[in-house]
């Protein structure tokens, strides 16, 4: 029986007011102009956490509108590079103020671990902020000698007005992976946050404008992604978007961005991740790795490593560890320290794992672990383990994003490279090996955008994310993430009577 964690009450937390809850738009906080609000739901008891404003159409184009006027017009983007830095640093120092509250918003809104947003997810939007700060006096163009005639540079110059469309999975984090750069970048923006995690972009909204960032150059309007989502993709006067959620929604972006105005668009998208265990690993090292690599967040990660294969000669032994992990890992409020995972985020996603879990069954994958709801108000579903999982069930092809592993045994190194492969998706992958050779062989072979050797999660502002195949294209952090929001400007000039 899995284990369950105490009430909130009893976590020694107290949850902040929610201060707000309209639309950011050219500074201000404002109604939408419907005066529709939409309901934000607390999914550890189903109860509304409070009322937030509704935008559509008409909000878009009015905050699309403030950032035009802000970019084309404004400050912002005619700064020297070395002010927006020192503006940037003080966002990120006033992050770092109100991490605490930041954090309770995500955990409130997400059923994310309060602990882990506090220590980690909160504090890495500061670090996001700081690297992208620092890299906005470093945006260089180069010198072309054209002919002995002509003399050439490039200019970088920002994109425009970006729109950005992010998840409820990591609410904080993608904001900062995407504001960050653009700010560095010199862009100013619309943020579509889900509608499912308002409550802090609108915090960091307001954080901003404490430190110095003009009005217009942020603006957030919260509201669905068939509304609000498709008014930015489809506005003819916003030049690029930039998205991380779903495959399906990715490939409506890019058919709005190419029925409206062309504007180039970056996704990050869904995944479908191999985490391959070789024999030769210590297994009491490794399957808290594996589990972890799946588990975590409740499964609610993109580069969750859901598909784990393991080698036939440590299966046994490695299945039985995973059962150990599962029975000790505690499921229940994200404010308890003790939770290892809180609910899901939504009645949908609640829903839609379960059924998942019951197309295993079906299919005829064995139940290791869990595959039950808790009974309990909320959206709390048991870590969920599958074994005898073949490749094309659903449960081994499709992004589940809950907390639910298939476990599959494969015999050798070219085999595990074919099956790791075969799906549409390359977004991650970890391989764990003490052999130097098998782990540099299948990290070139798998076709992904990011490789984890012997860890997983190891992620850095320094370091470009982002999918191959149906897991999107361009890349979030490093300078790669700069760049996309960056146009490129070729400039020539001929020089008469040069000797050189
Ligand atoms: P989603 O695609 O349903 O929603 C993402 C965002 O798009 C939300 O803000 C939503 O309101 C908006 N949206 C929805 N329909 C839209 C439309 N027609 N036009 C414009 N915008 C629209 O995804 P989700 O359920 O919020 O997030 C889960 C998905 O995100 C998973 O597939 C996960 O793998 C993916 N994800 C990917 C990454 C990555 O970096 N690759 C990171 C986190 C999540």
């Amino acid at each position: 029986k899995m284990l369950q964690s105490k009430d909130s009450s009893e976590a020694n937390f107290k949850i902040p007011n929610i201060k707000f809850t309209k639309l950011f738009i050219n500074g201000e906080f404002v109604d939408s102009v419907s005066g529709n609000t939409f309901e934000t739901i607390d999914p550890r008891n189903e109860e509304v956490i409070a009322r937030i404003a509704e935008g559509n159409k008409y909000d878009v184009d009015l905050a699309v509108k403030a950032a035009r006027e802000a970019f084309d017009n404004g400050p912002w983007p005619r700064l020297p590079p070395k002010e927006r830095r020192r503006i940037m640093l003080k966002f990120a120092h006033l992050v770092l103020e109100h991490v605490e509250e930041i954090a309770a918003l995500d955990a409130m809104d997400a059923g994310k671990l309060f602990s882990d947003v506090k220590t980690s997810e909160v504090p890495n939007v500061a670090e996001v902020l700081c690297y992208y700060a620092g890299a906005a006096d470093k945006i260089h163009g180069t010198t072309l000698k054209m002919s002995s005639e002509i003399q050439g540079y490039t200019l970088l110059e920002p994109i425009g007005v970006v729109g950005h469309i992010i998840p409820w999975n990591f609410p904080s984090q993608v904001f900062a992976y995407k504001v960050a750069p653009a700010l560095a970048a010199g862009c100013t923006m619309v943020v579509k946050p889900a509608e499912q995690t308002p409550l802090s972009a609108l915090y960091y909204a307001y954080l901003a404008k404490q430190a110095g960032i003009p009005d217009g150059v942020i603006n957030v309007v919260t509201g669905f992604g068939h509304t609000a989502g498709a008014a930015l993709s489809s506005h003819m006067d916003v030049d690029k978007i930039s998205f991380t959620g779903s495959t399906e929604v990715g490939r409506l972006i890019m058919q709005a961005a190419a029925t409206s105005n062309l504007k180039p668009v970056s996704l990050e998208l869904g995944g479908k991740s191999p985490f391959i265990v070789f024999d030769d690993v210590d297994v009491d090292q490794v399957a808290p790795l594996a589990f972890a690599g799946a588990i975590y967040n409740k499964g609610e990660v993109c580069v969750a490593g859901s598909r784990l294969f393991i080698q036939e000669g440590i299966y046994d032994k490695f299945v039985k560890k995973l059962e150990e992990i599962a029975k000790t890992w505690v499921v229940g409020d994200p404010f308890d320290p003790n939770t290892r995972h809180g609910p899901q985020v939504d009645k949908k996603q609640f829903a839609r794992v379960l059924s998942y879990i019951e197309h295993g069954k079906r299919e005829g994958a064995t139940l290791l672990t869990g595959g039950n709801a808790l009974d309990r108000k909320g959206y709390f579903i048991e870590p969920t383990i599958f074994i005898n999982v073949t490749d094309d069930m659903k449960i081994a092809k499709e992004e589940i994003f809950g907390p639910v592993l298939s476990v599959m045994k494969f015999k050798t190194v070219e085999e595990v490279i074919k099956r790791a492969n075969c799906t549409k998706y390359g977004l991650a992958a970890g391989v764990m090996t003490n052999n130097l050779n098998i782990a540099n062989t299948v990290s070139r072979s798998i076709r992904a955008g990011v490789i984890w050797i012997n860890c997983y999660f190891g992620l850095d502002p320094d370091c470009p994310f982002g999918g191959y195949k149906s897991s999107g294209f361009e890349r979030d952090l490093g300078m790669e993430g700069l760049h996309k929001y960056l146009q490129v400007k070729s400039i020539a000039t001929p020089i008469y009577n040069s000797p050189w």
